[in-house]
């Protein structure tokens, strides 16, 4: 599975806001949004972040895709083949995009609040730690429909052999965290014995938590 490296924090002050991809460092004061006030904002990485004038149309297009790009763990290609399904739809293809993206498995583990980043989202269905409709599926990019079950996979006890203790207090302590976030209307939480989520309906752009405008991507993208 592709993914980004290297620094987190240095892509939410490129985009000049927090994008939440540290987990509970980002509601803490080590955050660098945190550390300059409610006021200001970071400077953008970079030897001459501070010198940095007005971006150029191309340049406000080009940070708002990176933005979604970087929110939703996506890369270049793939991105493109959202962008393409999103045009292929009917409707706003900008709105018909963000559904798209809003509808990965690994959103909305994260957004149920079974993990404290999207990152790790990623990390727990990879290593085979949640299941959909009772099956284990490992692939973060699954796109979810309504009437789907997302549910943590349930270890029996074998044995001598101690039950691991991983998934479950992983997701018992981003289930705490998460309860300063808002649960999105097209998601219902069960969090019991086992805990578990339903898909409503298709997510809107509505839903979506990020402040975006999806034209200047339409229009990056559509070049
Ligand atoms: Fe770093 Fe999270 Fe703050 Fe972004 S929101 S700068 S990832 S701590």
């Amino acid at each position: 599975m592709a993914r980004t490296l290297g620094p987190v924090c240095k892509r939410c002050r490129r985009e000049g806001m927090k994008l939440f991809l540290k987990g509970s460092r980002c509601d803490s004061k080590a955050c660098p949004f945190e550390k300059v006030g409610s006021n200001k904002k970071p400077l953008p990485p970079g030897m001459h972040g501070f010198k940095r004038g007005k971006l150029t149309e191309y340049g406000e297009q080009l940070r708002e895709k990176q933005k979604v790009k970087t929110y939703y763990g996506v890369l270049e290609a793939q991105f493109r083949k959202y962008y393409e399904a999103a045009e292929r739809s009917k409707g706003n293809t900008g709105q018909n995009l963000m559904s798209l993206l809003e509808r990965r498995l690994d959103n909305v583990v994260y957004r149920l609040g079974f993990a404290v980043s999207r990152a790790q989202a990623r990390q727990l269905i990879a290593h085979g730690h949640i299941c959909v409709n009772q099956r284990r599926l490992d692939v973060p990019s699954y796109l979810v429909r309504p009437g789907d079950v997302v549910s943590l996979k349930v270890y029996k006890r074998e044995g001598n052999k101690a039950k691991r203790p991983g998934p479950r207090e992983i997701v018992d302590v981003a289930l705490d965290a998460a309860k300063s976030r808002e649960l999105p209307d097209y998601l219902s939480l069960n969090a019991g014995e086992v805990p578990s989520g339903v898909v409503m309906r298709y997510p809107l752009f509505d839903d979506v938590s990020l402040p975006v405008n999806p034209q200047l991507i339409v229009e990056l993208c559509s070049k």
